[in-house]
């Protein structure tokens, strides 16, 4: 998962300038590599802190033959403390964190990274675990789906059969009255019981306990 952040005041230049950066739900990790990105911009408009010496202009050089230390100005600073940058940026490209808007913040991404991390080890579609998301039902949609999720299926009667298989309710049965019982009703049923949290989505069919 990765997001391009270009710098703004060089793509209005007609430069282009940026970065591609790992997503991660760490912000201020990706907020350093923006400005990073930033201070490294052809086009300036503000001074920040110098990095390299936080903002002291110097730093402690080590001789490593004699062991000996000296102060001495910071060379990315000139000693000045900070150092030109840009400002603005924007998120102009992204891979595998499903659809996001180009205005969103870095908390926004650090969000929808713990998702895809849940989608993925869920082994759920990323735009299902987006629509539960959407739906609202809890305000903490990663234990939810972590919780709750049941399976994927072809249909609700699908759905029917393999939980009514799965938990021993067919046992007793005899073989040849099987195929009358009805898992479509059943299915019908289930859909609008309220038990279940649902998302259907490319002919698949994915249920959540919805308690
Ligand atoms: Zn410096």
């Amino acid at each position: 998962m990765r997001i391009y952040v270009a710098c703004l005041a060089s793509y209005n230049n007609g430069v282009l300038h940026g970065a591609w950066i790992d997503a991660s739900t760490d912000v201020d990790s990706m907020q350093d590599e923006i400005n990073a990105m930033l201070r490294a911009s052809r086009f300036p408009n503000v001074t920040v802190k110098c990095v390299e010496c936080e903002g002291s202009g110097e730093k402690t050089f080590h001789n490593s033959e004699t062991g000996a230390t000296r102060q001495d100005k910071c060379p990315t600073c000139k000693g000045a403390g900070n150092v030109p940058s840009a400002e603005e940026w924007a998120i102009h490209d992204h891979e595998g964190l499903g659809a996001i808007s180009e205005h969103c913040g870095l908390a926004a991404i650090a969000e929808r990274v713990k998702l895809a991390e849940v989608a993925d080890d869920s082994g759920i579609p990323l735009e299902v675990v987006l629509e539960v998301a959407d739906d609202n039902i809890t305000n903490d949609v990663e234990s939810f789906i972590r919780d709750n999720y049941r399976g994927q299926y072809d249909s609700w009667a699908d759905f029917a059969e393999e939980f009514t298989e799965e938990t021993d309710g067919l046992s007793g049965v005899p073989d040849h009255i099987k195929p009358y019982i009805d898992f479509e009703a059943m299915g019908r049923d289930w859909r609008i019981s309220g038990d279940f949290h649902y998302v259907e989505r490319d002919g698949s069919l994915f249920v959540f306990w919805n308690h």
